[in-house]
């Protein structure tokens, strides 16, 4: 069986041609672009000027929308999809599980005489009554009514989805219940950069700015694994859990490091392309691919844009790649860790701050003075990862990267920054109250901080930190490649939000008390480095060392999803949410709730799926091939012959097969828990159900080099990563 899929995937790559590919060009991408999105450009064409200036403010300054002007939104919305095919629209939304969902609706309404018209109201456009009964609430609903509406998010445009022939509205909502509790990830994203920005602003007053908002600027890099469609469907744990629960290392891993930045084979170019092509048209600024570390591992990056719009936009990227995959024969897998033995998969949440007036806040000012003010905004940071780095694990906690996070290649469980050494410097000086005292430019008298010019690139590449100052930005390591950026945006967002405003609150006491600012920055700064900087690390994050040394600081180290998820319930984390109305306590329950089912379920499935591969693929070959030896060495000796190798095999072989046995028979045992509640379900899973699979698969993959090729049924990691 094993070979017939092998032979059914080796003439699909032989017989793939370039030329089904549908490519963008250069000079049509730029034309193409936002060809499909309600933006900017066609606001302003379509609307009616006051409406097209009530959409900006609400857009920019989130100012409610009335419904007049909605009505008239709606109504160049519905005649520019209508023009452009569309028959249908959706309230596209991100309920608490992991994907997007959608609803759709079709613009016609009969009009009595056996005819219809097109139409589409504000108040379609605004709210719309999605069956929700069926989204996981996290209990949320049980106690109030079942209902949930999605409200339109005019601050990320709507686009027009073009799938299986027809084209669709796809409207991006938030999605409530009637009691006004946010039962999706976008309600508390928005939430959490309005809270952010609101701090941000009172520290840049200190500075003398005259900005009134600050974004929270994000751009994902997303890291997938291609194989052809066939292994893909030939292997039942890749379609149910997503990875590999069986696999024996091939004899070639990523050893010989030859696929970094290597030439991208046509087949995964021409999917690249049209997945590029794709996104180009729904105003998705995808702008880096490149072969990432392990065998048929490859990243796709945008360039950075508005937080809530960059998570839109990262789940249309996601689906996109999806959807596209299998029109090239292949299949596009964004677990992170589809294959043992080689790099999983992550994405790094590049993250910053930028006022309204387009200032990035975590860029090294050209002067003492901006460099005072990017100074305060990254011990902000500092403080915030420091602080509540129970809340960044949490956030990125997942059955799926549970095999990332500590394994020895990915990023630590433990939460630490990486400055660079520039920067780790700079702050060594601060905290010894080292830096000199000048005069600069008059107008800050008491210049105690004079600080050197740093340069664009302060920070130097460590590939081993889970968070890292990159220059300009930050960079969130340690997030999952299957999971939203939704999370550890509003995670990230709160906790500075709250250093923000304890950093406000200190400097604004001590400028009303008398002091120039220099000083009461002088003066806060080293105290905050003093009290943080523990969580400051430039070295080897994978080594055992760093683990000892973290003890020693009394950082937490987390290691799977189970030990990390009690922190985003904790009475710190709850009330830093209530306190910057974020989300109330129900909400961060429920959410902490339908992450530990999550993994419950997760584990669960994978478990069932490696009792049946057990019992249905991988025995049935080993009794076959048991069968095989048995027969050999019993004709031998008919033949008046000893087989002495022969016979050491099959006892090895039938001891392996049984121990086999007996392993998968323990799973299907443990698999048969009923937990008391959902946390001590979870921690059977851990500590029983999780054990077991991996002492299954080590028998499981041992089978795999002795049972002959072409009778396992199985492709193997070999063909599955290398054959392309
Ligand atoms: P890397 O070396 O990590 O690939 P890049 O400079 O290519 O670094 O940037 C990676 C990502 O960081 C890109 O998606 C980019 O748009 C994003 N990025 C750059 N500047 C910012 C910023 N100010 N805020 C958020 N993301 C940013
Ligand atoms: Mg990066």
């Amino acid at each position: 069986m094993g070979s017939a899929v092998l032979g059914k995937a080796i003439s699909a790559i032989r017989d793939w041609s370039i030329s089904e590919a549908s490519t963008t060009s250069g000079s049509q991408a730029a034309e193409v672009f936002g060809s499909l999105v309600f933006n900017d450009q066609v606001q302003q064409a379509r609307l009616p000027k006051g409406v097209y200036q009530a959409l900006r403010r609400t857009m920019t300054q989130g100012e409610a929308l009335d419904v007049s002007a909605a009505d008239a939104i709606a109504k160049a919305m519905k005649e520019w999809a209508v023009e452009h095919g569309a028959t249908h629209y959706t309230h596209w939304f991100q309920p608490l599980t992991g994907i997007t969902a959608e609803k759709h609706d079709s613009f016609l309404s009969p009009t009595g005489d056996g005819k219809a018209v097109a139409e589409f109201s504000g108040k379609e456009l605004i709210r719309g009554e999605p069956d929700a009964s069926s989204f996981p609430s996290g209990g949320m609903r049980s106690t109030f009514e079942a209902r949930g509406y999605t409200a339109w998010d005019p601050t990320s445009p709507p686009w027009l989805l073009y799938s299986g022939g027809a084209v669709t509205l796809v409207i991006p909502t938030a999605f409530v219940s009637w009691t006004g509790e946010a039962l999706d990830k976008k309600t508390p994203l928005l939430r959490s950069m309005e809270a952010l920005s609101k701090q941000a602003v009172r520290v840049l007053k200190l500075f003398g700015s005259s900005a009134e908002r600050v974004v929270t600027t994000c751009g994902p890099e997303q890291e997938y694994f291609l194989i052809d469609r066939y292994f893909f469907l030939a292997r039942p744990d890749l379609i149910n859990a997503g990875r590999t629960l069986f696999g024996a290392k091939p004899p070639k891993g990523q050893e010989l490091e030859d696929q970094y930045f290597g030439a991208i084979p046509d087949r995964v170019m021409a999917f690249m392309s049209e997945v590029e092509s794709e996104l180009y048209k729904v105003g998705v600024p995808v702008k880096t691919r490149h072969n990432e570390v392990a065998p048929s591992q490859y990243e796709i990056a945008p360039v950075f844009e508005n937080a809530n719009v960059a998570t839109d936009h990262q789940m249309m990227t996601m689906e996109t790649m999806r959807r596209t995959a299998p029109k090239y024969g292949l299949a596009c897998l964004m677990h992170e860790k589809p294959f043992a033995g080689v790099n999983g998969s992550g994405k790094h949440l590049n993250w910053s701050i930028s006022d309204n007036e387009g200032h990035n806040l975590l860029s090294p000012g050209a002067n003492p003075h901006d460099n005072m003010q990017f100074l305060v905004f990254c011990t902000a940071v500092v403080r915030a990862v420091n602080k509540w780095q129970g809340l960044l694990r949490a956030a990125i906690a997942s059955a799926g990267n549970d095999h990332r996070l500590g394994a020895n290649e990915a990023p630590p469980a433990i939460i630490s920054i990486f400055l660079g050494d520039m920067l780790t410097d700079i702050f060594e000086q601060i905290e010894k109250g080292g830096a000199r005292s000048t005069k600069h430019g008059g107008e800050l008298d008491t210049g105690v901080l004079v600080l050197p010019k740093l340069p664009r690139d302060a920070g130097d590449r460590n590939r081993t930190s889970p968070f890292a100052f990159t220059g300009n930005k930050f960079e969130f390591r340690a997030v999952s490649s299957n999971q939203s950026i939704a999370y550890p945006n509003i995670a990230l967002n709160i906790a500075v939000t709250e250093s923000l405003d304890d950093i406000a609150g200190e400097l604004e006491k001590a400028v009303k008390g008398g002091k120039s600012l220099d000083k009461a920055v002088a003066e806060l700064l080293p105290k905050l480095i003093k009290e943080n900087k523990r969580i400051i690390f430039n070295g080897n994050n994978y080594s055992k060392e760093w683990e000892k040394e973290a003890g020693k600081r009394g950082l937490l180290n987390l290691k799977n999803t189970v030990e990390a998820l009690p922190q985003m319930i904790s009475k710190e984390v709850i009330g830093l949410f209530e306190k910057y109305k974020v989300l109330n306590g129900r909400e961060v329950h429920a959410r902490c709730e339908i992450m530990v089912e999550t993994y419950n379920k997760t584990v669960n499935v994978e478990g069932q799926l490696m009792v049946l591969m057990a019992d249905r693929y991988i025995l049935p070959a080993a009794f076959e091939y048991q069968k095989q030896v048995a027969q050999s060495v019993s004709a031998v000796k008919s033949a008046g012959g000893k087989s002495v190798e022969g016979r050491k095999t099959l006892d090895a072989f039938t001891k392996l097969t049984d121990e086999f046995k007996r392993r998968t028979d323990k799973l299907r045992h443990a698999l048969g828990h009923e937990g008391a509640s959902s946390e001590k379900h979870a921690k059977h899973f851990r500590d029983v159900v999780v054990p077991a699979m991996a002492s299954l698969r080590d028998a499981g993959d041992e089978l795999e080099l002795m049972i002959p090729h072409e009778s396992w049924p199985l492709p193997t990691y070999r063909e599955m990563l290398f054959i392309k």
